[in-house]
C-alpha cells in the first residue's frame, strides 16, 4: 500500500500530496486522517495521510518510493469528512492543504509529543467496553495494567497485529490515549483554601472575634457557608478581600492553605444549576418549530434568526439542541470569543451538563485537548466554542448554531483565512444538519442572502437562508430609550470635557441611586482619522466614499482602497475652524476624568491592558455583577452579551470613531455596536436609558440605532453599498504581496495586477464593478501600498479583486498566481490571499 501524505511545509510550491510506502508493521494502524512522520528533503517531517492506494498507483518508481517513518497517534486525529472539508477550505480560501488541516486540530496535536496508551480505570462501568475487553490479544490487559502508561511504539512492537483491537478499545474507552504535552499550564498547581474540620467550634469562635477583625470574620464565615475547599483566587473574588487577610485567618488555625494539583477540566468541580426548558413565548415557539422541522428532516438548511436584544434567542437554541440530541445527533454552538464568559457557558452546562464540551482560546493546550477528546470519544454531544469549534470531530451533526453571527471574530485573520459561517454551511451540507445564524444585528451579507436581494444580484457571499424573526423582547419589556447628544453644540456651549452635560447628569443620578452604568469607549480607529470638532467634518477620499487615514510620518492623508493621498489640513476645509484634530481618546484618560469629576467613584476598566491575564475578563465581570463598582468602562468588550439587572444607564463616549474607519463596513459596525451596547440597559425590572455622544448625530447609522430600527438601517446602507459597488453587491479578494526590496515589489505587483486584468479580459468578464455595472464583472484595483507598508523589514503592497455574478475569481487567481510562484517571474515576492476579507486595514 501507499499513503498519500500532506507534509507540513507551509509553502504553496509543495502544496500537494506526496506518496509514501506504508511499511508492513504499520498496516492496520494507518488510515486516512492518521498523522505520521515522513522523510522529506533530508529530514523527518510531520504529515497527514489523506488517502490510501495500491502500491502500483504510486507517482514514482518503487525504488525511489520512501516509507513512512513513524505513526504519531494510535487513532487518526482527523475524520474523513474533515479531510474533505479541508480540501474545500483550501480551495475556497486559496490556502495550502496543510494550513487547512492544521486549523482543525487542537494545538496539542500539532507539535511532536510522546504518545502513551494506558488501561482505563473507569471502563468497568461501561458495558460494551467490558465485553470488548475479552477480545484483546492475550496478555495485553495484564501487561498494560502492570506497566501503567506505555509508549505507543512499545505497544505496537509487543503486539504487532493488534491494530484493530487497540483502536476499537480506545474508541470504547477501554484504553486511554495520553499525550505528554509540554505545556506548563496543563499540570496546574493552584493555591487552595480549605475550611476548618471543626465547623461548630469555628462557628462559636467567630462570634467572639472583635470588631476590628471584621474582614477575617467575613472570610471564615464565607468558607463555613460554602463548606468546601476553593481556589484562593476564587475566594478573593467572591469576598473582595485580600490574600493577607486569608493568611491571617490561616495563621490562627481556622483555615488551611495548600497547593493542589488541579484537573485540566476547566469547569471541573463547578456545579451548574440544572435548568429546565422554559415555556416558550409564541414568537419563540414559532421559530423553534421551523428549526426543529429542519433538524428532523435532516435538511442542510440555513436559517437567519433576527431577534432583538433580549428576545430570548438562547432559549430557542437550547430547545433546538434538545431536539437534535433526541435524534442521537450532535450539535455545535459557536459564540464570539469575547462572550464565552461563565454566564454563557452556564446556560449550556446548566441544561446539558457533562454532555457539553467547551472550546475557547483561553484554555491551555492540555485543557483544549481534553475537551476535544471528549468530543471524539462521544463523551460530549454538544460543543460550545469560538470559531474553530466548527471543526469539532463529531460523527453525526444535526444542528449548528452561530450566535451573534455578525461578529467579525468568526473570520480568522491568519491562514487559513476562513469564515466560520461559510464553513458551517459547508459542514452542514456534509452532515445533513440545520444551521441557525442568530443576531440582533445580522451582517448585511447574511441578511441579503436571506432576502430577495441576493437572487436579484446573485453575488452574495453566503448561501441562501430562510429568515426567522423575533421582533420583541421577552415579557414585553420595552427597548430602552436612546438619547443622542450633539457634541458640537457642547463645544459651542463651552463644554470641553469628554462628557456631555446630559451624560454627566445621568451618571450623577446613578451614583445617587446606587444603580450601575456601562460606558463604552469606541476606540477602534484610534488617532488615525481627521475630524473637525466644530462642525464634525471628516476627511474623505473623493473616489471611494471612505475616510482617509492619517499617516504621522509623512503627514499625509491616504486612502487605503485606491491609493489617493493629500496633505493633512491645518484648518477645517468646511468651516475654517482650527479645532481640526486627529481623533482618539483612551480608556485610561476617561477613567482619570471620571475620578476627577466624581470623587470616590468605583470604576472597573476593561480593555486590552486590563484583560490579558487568564480569567481576568471573568473576574471583572463578576465584581461588577456583585455591584462592587459603579461604572464598567471599556472598549468593544463591554458591549456584548452582558446581562446585569442593576445596569440602568449605558453611555457611549464617542460613537463616531468607528464611523470613519477606512472600511466600507464602518457604518454597519457602528450600528451593530450601538445596538448591542444599548441592549445592555434595562434587561430586567429596572428601566434602562442610553446616552450616545456623537459629532455626527444626523448620520443614519446613529439615527437608526437610536430608533432600534434595523430594517431602516439596512435599507439605507444597502443603497450606499449598491452605489459604490461593495458587498453584498459584489465580492472581494485581497491580495497582499511583500518583498525586502521596494522596486522589485512594485514591478512584480504591477505585472501581477496586469496579468489578472488580462486573464479576466480573456474570460470576458473584465470590467468596472459599481452601481452602474452589469450582473457579471471582475475588476482589479491597485496595487497600492498596504496600510502597514512595511512589516518585519518587508515592504507590502496590495491588490483588490472586486467581482460580481457567477465569476470563478479564485480559479482565475490561482491560474495567474501559479506561474508567479513556480517560475522566476515572482522573484521571491510572497503572496497572501484573503477571500471575502474583513480587515481591509
Ligand atoms: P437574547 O440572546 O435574544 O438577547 P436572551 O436569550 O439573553 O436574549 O434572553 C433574555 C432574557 O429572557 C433571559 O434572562 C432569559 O432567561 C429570558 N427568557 C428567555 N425566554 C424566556 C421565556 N420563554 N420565558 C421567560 N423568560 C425567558
Ligand atoms: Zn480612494
Ligand atoms: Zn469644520
Amino acid at each position: 500500500m501507499i499513503a498519500r501524505v500532506i507534509v507540513d511545509v507551509p509553502s504553496r510550491q509543495t502544496d500537494r500530496p506526496f506518496d509514501y510506502e506504508v511499511p508492513q508493521e504499520l498496516q492496520g494502524w494507518i488510515e486516512p486522517g492518521s498523522r505520521v512522520g515522513v522523510p522529506f528533503a533530508g529530514r523527518v517531517l510531520q504529515g497527514f495521510v489523506i488517502g490510501l492506494a495500491p502500491l502500483d498507483t504510486a507517482e514514482v518508481d518503487r525504488s525511489r518510493l520512501k516509507a513512512i517513518a513513524e505513526l504519531l497517534d494510535p487513532l487518526p486525529p482527523l475524520r474523513p469528512d474533515l479531510i474533505e472539508l479541508a480540501e474545500w477550505v483550501s480551495d475556497k480560501y486559496c490556502c495550502t492543504m496543510i494550513a487547512a488541516l492544521q486549523a482543525m486540530l487542537p494545538a496539542a496535536l500539532k507539535g511532536k509529543a510522546e504518545r502513551y496508551v494506558r488501561w482505563s480505570e473507569s471502563f468497568e462501568a461501561n458495558e460494551p467496553a467490558a465485553a470488548a475487553a475479552v477480545l484483546l490479544p492475550e496478555g495485553m490487559r495484564e501487561w498494560l495494567k502492570r506497566s501503567g502508561a506505555v509508549k505507543l511504539d512499545a505497544l505496537r512492537e509487543r503486539f504487532p497485529d493488534a491494530a484493530e483491537y487497540v483502536k476499537a478499545a480506545i474508541r470504547l474507552g477501554l484504553l486511554e490515549e495520553q499525550v505528554a504535552i509540554r505545556d506548563k499550564v496543563s499540570i496546574r498547581k493552584v493555591l487552595t483554601v480549605f475550611p476548618p474540620d471543626n465547623v461548630e467550634e469555628a462557628e462559636i469562635a467567630i462570634e467572639q472575634w472583635p470588631a476590628r477583625a471584621a474582614k477575617q470574620r467575613d472570610i471564615l464565615a464565607h468558607m463555613l457557608s460554602v463548606g468546601t475547599s476553593m481556589p484562593m483566587q476564587q475566594l478573593l473574588a467572591e469576598t473582595g478581600s485580600s490574600a493577607s487577610v486569608v493568611k491571617a485567618v490561616a495563621d490562627k488555625g481556622w483555615l488551611t492553605i495548600r497547593e493542589v494539583e488541579t484537573e485540566r477540566d476547566p469547569y471541573a468541580g463547578r456545579l451548574f444549576k440544572k435548568t429546565e426548558p422554559l415555556k416558550l413565548t409564541e414568537g419563540q415557539a414559532q421559530v423553534l418549530e421551523q428549526i426543529a422541522a429542519s433538524v428532523h428532516a435532516r435538511e442542510p438548511k440555513p436559517f437567519l434568526l433576527h431577534g432583538v436584544t433580549g428576545s430570548g434567542k438562547t432559549e430557542v437554541y437550547l430547545q433546538a439542541i434538545q431536539e437534535c440530541l433526541d435524534m442521537d445527533r450532535q450539535a455545535i454552538v459557536l459564540v464570539p470569543e469575547i462572550s464565552l464568559t461563565p454566564q454563557m457557558v452556564e446556560r449550556f452546562k446548566g441544561r446539558f451538563g457533562d454532555a457539553v464540551a467547551v472550546l475557547h482560546s483561553r484554555l491551555s493546550h492540555g485543557e483544549k485537548y481534553d475537551e476535544w477528546r471528549k468530543i471524539r470519544e462521544r463523551r460530549a454531544q454538544v460543543a460550545v466554542g469560538a470559531r474553530s469549534a466548527i471543526f469539532a470531530p463529531f460523527e453525526s451533526i444535526g444542528l449548528i448554531i452561530i450566535d451573534e453571527e455578525h461578529e467579525s471574530s468568526y473570520k480568522q485573520e491568519e491562514s487559513p483565512k476562513y469564515h466560520a459561517r461559510d464553513v458551517a454551511v459547508k459542514r452542514a451540507r456534509q452532515h445533513g444538519a440545520a444551521v441557525v445564524l442568530g443576531s440582533a444585528t445580522p451582517s448585511l451579507e447574511s441578511y441579503a442572502a436571506a432576502t430577495a436581494i441576493r437572487s436579484q444580484h446573485g453575488s452574495g457571499a453566503s448561501a441562501a437562508a430562510a429568515l426567522l424573526t423575533m421582533p420583541g423582547r421577552v415579557a414585553d419589556r420595552p427597548m430602552p430609550p436612546v438619547e443622542v447628544i450633539d457634541m458640537r453644540s457642547e463645544l459651542q456651549a463651552g463644554n470641553r470635557s469628554m462628557f456631555s452635560r446630559k451624560l454627566y447628569e445621568e451618571l450623577a443620578n446613578r451614583l445617587e441611586r446606587g444603580e450601575q452604568s456601562v460606558l463604552l469607549l469606541n476606540r477602534r480607529g484610534y488617532s488615525t482619522f481627521v475630524m473637525c470638532r466644530s462642525c464634525g467634518y471628516t476627511a474623505m477620499c473623493p473616489h471611494c466614499d471612505i475616510s482617509l487615514t492619517y499617516h504621522q510620518k509623512t503627514r499625509l492623508l491616504r486612502c487605503h482602497y485606491c491609493g489617493h493621498s493629500e496633505g493633512a489640513p491645518a484648518k477645517c476645509p468646511s468651516c475654517e475652524s482650527e479645532h481640526i484634530r486627529f481623533f482618539g481618546t483612551g480608556t485610561q484618560r476617561v477613567e482619570e476624568e471620571l475620578v476627577k469629576l466624581f470623587p470616590g467613584i468605583r470604576v472597573i476598566r476593561m480593555d486590552v491592558d486590563t484583560t490579558t491575564e487568564k480569567g481576568s475578563h471573568e473576574k471583572w465581570l463578576k465584581l461588577f455583577g456583585e455591584r462592587k463598582a459603579d461604572v464598567l468602562l471599556g472598549t468593544q468588550m463591554v458591549a456584548k452579551g452582558l446581562d446585569f439587572p442593576y445596569v440602568t444607564l449605558v453611555g457611549v463616549i464617542a460613537a463616531d470613531t468607528s464611523l470613519h474607519l477606512p472600511d466600507f463596513r464602518s457604518a454597519e459596525r457602528t450600528f451593530q455596536l450601538l445596538t448591542q451596547v444599548a441592549g445592555r440597559a434595562g434587561r430586567h425590572e429596572l428601566p434602562g436609558e442610553v446616552v450616545i455622544q456623537s459629532y455626527a448625530p444626523e448620520h443614519y447609522a446613529i439615527q437608526t440605532a437610536q430608533q432600534h430600527d434595523y430594517e431602516s438601517f439596512v435599507r439605507e446602507e444597502l443603497m450606499h453599498r449598491r452605489a459604490m459597488g461593495y458587498p453584498p453587491y459584489c465580492r472581494l479578494i485581497l491580495i497582499t504581496m511583500s518583498h525586502e526590496q521596494l522596486p522589485m515589489l512594485t514591478d512584480v505587483g504591477e505585472r501581477f495586477a496586469q496579468r489578472l486584468r488580462d486573464a479576466a479580459g480573456v474570460a470576458g468578464v473584465y470590467g468596472r464593478v459599481d452601481g452602474t455595472s452589469g450582473p457579471k464583472a471582475l475588476d482589479v484595483l491597485g496595487p497600492v501600498a498596504s496600510p502597514i507598508a512595511r512589516m518585519k523589514d518587508r515592504y507590502r503592497f496590495q491588490c483588490m479583486i472586486k467581482y460580481r455574478g457567477n465569476v470563478d475569481a479564485t480559479g482565475l487567481l490561482n491560474k495567474t498566481l501559479q506561474p508567479f510562484l513556480q517560475g522566476t517571474e515572482g522573484r521571491g515576492v510572497q503572496f497572501g490571499i484573503d477571500v471575502d476579507p474583513h480587515m481591509i486595514l
